[in-house]
């Protein structure tokens, strides 16, 4: 029998994972099955033993399971740890282990695909929530010139700000109106405000000459991109490259081979196109 693995969310009609996962299975010739699974808002652990009983080898969690999947590991790869929120669960162990392979498919997506530095840049992590919270370690671990987090609200920036600091990292917090007269080479919008039409409430002059604008939403272009060309971005990209990043990652973990990613993120981009 093939090795069954699934995403695990609510809602997850929409999810591309499983189609990434198969596409990865076929193209690294690896046996097994990738699936959805709806679990009831009160009712993920009890999803997740039922499907280990079924004889699940892994799975990816999406929201709003996140941090409920933290709790549940019992062990965290550090990222996990430092990001307080699992998107990947691994059942091969003798007991659960959680890891977050989200800010790592992020700065591969920037580094691998885009070709952006984050070495001695100047960096901007647009939100204070989940996602941002997943991607502050490994875009640490790359060493930028400066890293500051902006939020709506201005205290959650300075309270996450706090907690990476307190490990000994150089990382400011604040709100949106605070920007005005600083300037960034690459600027992440980690925010959910991309699945709406209106811009952030951010002060012109932001983009320094030939910087980067990016954004986790995927799938449209957003009143964010839009925003960052107007202002001077150089260069702007969606998050569909980071969602198949931190598949790999997932992939690598569970089967112990990385798959290509650039023929998979082409093929979305064209089965996008065409629907
Ligand atoms: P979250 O925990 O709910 O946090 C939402 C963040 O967005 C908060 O910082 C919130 O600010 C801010 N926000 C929401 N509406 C806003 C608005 N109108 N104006 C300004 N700020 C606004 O969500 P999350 O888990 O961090 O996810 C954020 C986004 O990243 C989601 O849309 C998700 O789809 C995307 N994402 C993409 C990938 C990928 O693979 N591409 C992976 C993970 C997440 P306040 O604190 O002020 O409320």
């Amino acid at each position: 029998m093939s090795d069954r693995y699934a995403v695990i969310g609510n809602p997850i009609a929409h999810s591309k994972s499983p189609r990434i996962h198969a596409l990865f299975a076929q193209q690294t010739g690896q046996d097994m099955v990738y699936g959805a699974i709806l679990a009831p808002r009160d009712g993920f652990a009890a999803t997740v033993f039922e499907f280990i009983a079924a004889g699940g080898r892994g799975a990816n969690v999406t929201l709003p399971f996140k941090e409920e999947a933290h709790r549940l590991a019992a062990s965290l790869s550090p990222r996990a740890a430092s990001a307080g929120a699992v998107n990947t669960l691994d059942f091969s162990g003798p007991a659960i282990f959680g890891d977050n392979t989200d800010g790592a498919g992020l700065v591969r997506d920037l580094t691998v695909n885009h070709d952006c530095p984050i070495a001695a840049s100047r960096v901007l992590l647009l939100g204070a929530g989940g996602a941002a919270r997943g991607a502050l370690l490994p875009l640490l671990q790359q060493g930028p010139r400066a890293l500051l987090i902006a939020n709506r609200s201005a205290d959650r920036a300075r309270l996450l700000a706090r907690e990476f600091s307190a490990a000994g990292r150089e990382i400011e917090g604040c709100g949106f109106d605070e920007l005005a007269g600083r300037q960034f080479d690459l600027v992440i919008d980690a925010t959910s405000a991309g699945l709406g039409d209106v811009p952030l409430d951010l002060p012109p002059g932001l983009f320094a000459p030939g910087s980067f604008a990016y954004q986790m939403v995927y799938g449209r272009q957003s009143a964010f991109l839009r925003q960052a060309r107007a202002d001077g971005a150089g260069r702007t990209a969606d998050g569909l490259g980071m969602l198949v990043e931190q598949a790999a990652e997932s992939f690598l973990l569970w089967r112990g081979v990385r798959p290509q990613t650039g023929p998979v993120l082409e093929r979305l981009r064209r089965e996008a196109a065409a629907s």
